[in-house]
């Protein structure tokens, strides 16, 4: 076991209280000890990997190595983007990952960008199925001007006296992480506004303590570190960025626990009532490879598993070799595949960040190419000037064309400024604002074929086998 601890120890001045050590007239029953455990970025993970051990494999250390009892005392957090991941997870909308965080014990969640993936009504299907609240205090109703009624913006728990209050914030840049058009009725506002209004209002309603768990990168956090402390905030739980953080920065205890429930963070305090100090603040990071695993949560894991079998087990092709996430192969095969489906199609435009896993070598599965690609992204096929085109592409993935040498089709032809090209896209890169598809074709045709269709049907079109490898048919010459 891997275990990256960085004890120290600080004292926190938080609501009230002195700078001053712990007095004498303290008894044991004035301390609080309080542990947090957090993850974040779980993506539906539930699953052991080779070098992961998967949700069960985070309760079993919970148990072992936190003496983790279900008590009062800890508090199990996310960071929030649970679900959206493996086909275990996407397939059933994260039914899968709430079913397991619930039997976990996890006490909230922020809210990620990713939990808008099935529309609100699958965020609503899902709170439903919760026995743990989603918290945000800056996600307002356009309609209403509140918070709307999938979040709460803060929550208050108490542990043996104490009041710890927990608020959330959703990343601001969630309406181009998510397709904007789930959640175009919402607006992500100010960070600092949101910390402001709530920790006065979490104090008012008597916290002892702030917790502020925000789906937000280490930039954010850190920018966070001086408005936190001014409002009694000690410790800033992130994600989004899938990055690995445990800090002390400016006087804030910042942690991140990577992805994929691949760690977990853990953040330990003492609470003196009589001083109302938050103190002996330690902080580490722990790896979930302990290859232990705790049976509750195995037996829900393998029954999903059991059910993604069922409905996935579709053999539809074979990689004699693994074709990773981020290789040229890759890309190009995913971008070349729409043309199976849209032949009189130009070009093809998608991102890295819609492509999830590797496939590994051997038999290919339905299910792996929906953990591949495993958003409800649609197709567009659009009418872009050769000018249009070349300034859409940014540094998208690309299929049909080459930016070597100069702009060409894949036949060698150059694209010409005036000429007219049928480009095919997916509505979420359309629906970005930062780029111009919708200016330069205002109505595209939306072909609502999810963009791992093309793929599937490709593959199978192929008859591949260990003598006639998918691997044979991919391109792995860069394009740009
Ligand atoms: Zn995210």
């Amino acid at each position: 076991m891997r275990r990256l601890i960085i004890p120290i120890c600080l004292t926190f001045i938080l609501l009230f209280g002195s700078c001053e050590n712990k007095s004498s007239e303290n008894s044991e029953n004035n301390i609080v000890n309080i542990v947090v455990i957090y993850t974040n970025d779980e993506h539906g993970w539930i699953e052991p990997t080779d070098n992961y051990d998967g949700a069960s494999g985070l309760m079993s250390m919970w148990k072992s190595v936190e003496a983790y009892d279900g008590s009062d005392k800890y508090l199990i957090i996310s960071g929030g983007d649970m679900w959206t991941g493996p086909a275990v997870s996407t397939w059933f909308q994260g039914e899968s990952m709430v079913e397991v965080m619930n039997a976990m014990e996890y006490d909230v969640s922020a809210i990620g960008n990713h939990e808008f993936d099935f529309k609100i009504e699958g965020l609503n299907n899902r709170l439903e199925q919760m026995n743990f609240p989603l918290i945000s205090a800056n996600i307002i109703n356009k309609s209403t001007g509140e918070i709307p009624d999938f979040a709460k913006p803060y929550i208050i728990k108490e542990i043996e006296g104490v009041n710890v209050g927990i608020i959330g914030l959703a990343s601001i840049h969630t309406p181009y992480t998510t397709a904007p058009v789930n959640v175009v009725d919402f607006e992500f506002t100010s960070y600092s506004e949101a910390i402001e209004e709530y920790s006065l209002k979490a104090k008012n309603e008597g916290a002892d303590v702030l917790i502020l768990v925000g789906h937000i990168c280490e930039y954010e956090m850190e920018e966070l570190t001086t408005i936190a402390k001014a409002n009694g905030i000690s410790i800033i739980c992130g994600g989004h960025c899938h990055q690995v953080v445990a800090k002390d920065s400016n006087g804030v205890i910042l942690i991140q626990a990577g992805a994929n429930m691949k760690a977990y963070a853990k953040v330990e305090f003492n609470y003196n009532k009589l001083t109302k100090e938050a103190v002996n603040f330690t902080y580490e990071i722990v790896t979930n490879n302990q290859h232990d695993f705790d049976s509750e949560i195995l037996d829900i894991v393998n029954y999903w598993n059991d059910r993604t079998d069922e409905e996935l087990a579709e053999i539809i092709g074979y990689a004699d070799e693994t074709i990773y996430q981020s290789s040229t192969e890759m890309q190009n095969m995913v971008c070349d595949s729409w043309f199976y489906s849209f032949p009189n199609a130009d070009v093809s435009i998608t991102n890295s960040g819609g492509i999830r896993q590797n496939i590994n070598q051997g038999d290919i599965s339905l299910e792996s190419i929906v953990g591949l690609l495993p958003f409800e992204n649609f197709i567009l096929e659009l009418e872009l000037t050769g000018e249009e085109l070349i300034e859409v592409i940014d540094d998208f993935l690309i299929g049909g064309m080459t930016t070597i040498g100069g702009f060409n089709l894949h036949d060698g032809t150059p694209i010409y400024n005036d000429s007219t090209y049928t480009v095919l896209t997916t509505d979420y890169l359309y629906s970005l604002s930062d780029n111009n598809f919708a200016l330069y074709d205002d109505e595209p045709i939306n072909t609502s074929v999810n963009y791992r269709q093309p793929l599937i049907d490709w593959i199978k079109f192929l008859n591949t086998s260990s003598t006639n490898p998918l691997n044979d048919y991919l391109d792995n010459q860069p394009r740009r």
